[in-house]
């Protein structure tokens, strides 16, 4: 029993590719095996361009009668500016998605994905374009961000209390401090 711990506690994950899974040993296990694979990383590299920090989530492949059913879960950060006060935050991306790696021809789904014959599975190209998906068209730094003062620029998140400018042109008649 110990070496079969010690088996499958063996890193499954290629370190020049951490999203190459070595799955060979599941299509030999009976229907409905479950194996997770957890990751965790301060950074990643996917190719060509794309860097996502702190990524953690976690992998589960089920062997089906059809092939290996491959469901992810993961969030990461990628680095954003926020369109409303343009500062530079983390962006946190979240993904949760589901893929068949089928044995052959005839159980293949609409994604096209069949398992190859090393027993190995990309999930970068798959992780990648979930993660860029989940890129936000608008980012913003939190919910409520105030944004910059259209006056002087100033980011008014960083601004406790009312920002106001003297002078500004208001219907307000409360311009009175100029003396008689
Ligand atoms: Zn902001
Ligand atoms: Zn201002």
């Amino acid at each position: 029993m110990d070496s079969t711990i010690k088996y499958l506690r063996q890193p499954v994950a290629d370190f020049r590719n951490p999203f190459l899974l070595n799955v060979g040993f599941i299509i030999h296990e009976t229907i409905g095996y479950v194996r997770e694979f957890p990751f965790e990383f301060d950074t990643v590299s996917l190719p060509p361009d794309t860097r996502l920090n702190n990524l953690k989530g976690l992998v589960r492949v089920t062997r089906t009668a059809q092939g290996l059913l491959v469901q992810v879960k993961m969030q990461a950060e990628i680095p954003a500016e926020c369109v409303r006060c343009l500062t530079d935050f983390a962006q946190l991306l979240q993904i949760d998605y589901t893929d068949l790696y089928a044995f052959n021809r005839n159980s293949v789904t609409e994604t096209g994905l069949i398992l190859q014959e090393n027993g190995k599975i990309d999930l970068s190209p798959a992780v990648r374009d979930e993660m860029l998906l989940a890129i936000p068209i608008s980012p913003l730094c939190r919910p409520d961000c105030k944004g910059l003062c259209p006056t002087c620029g100033e980011n008014l998140n960083e601004l406790s209390g009312e920002h106001e400018h003297l002078g500004e042109v208001t219907d307000q008649s409360n311009v009175t401090a100029s003396p008689e």
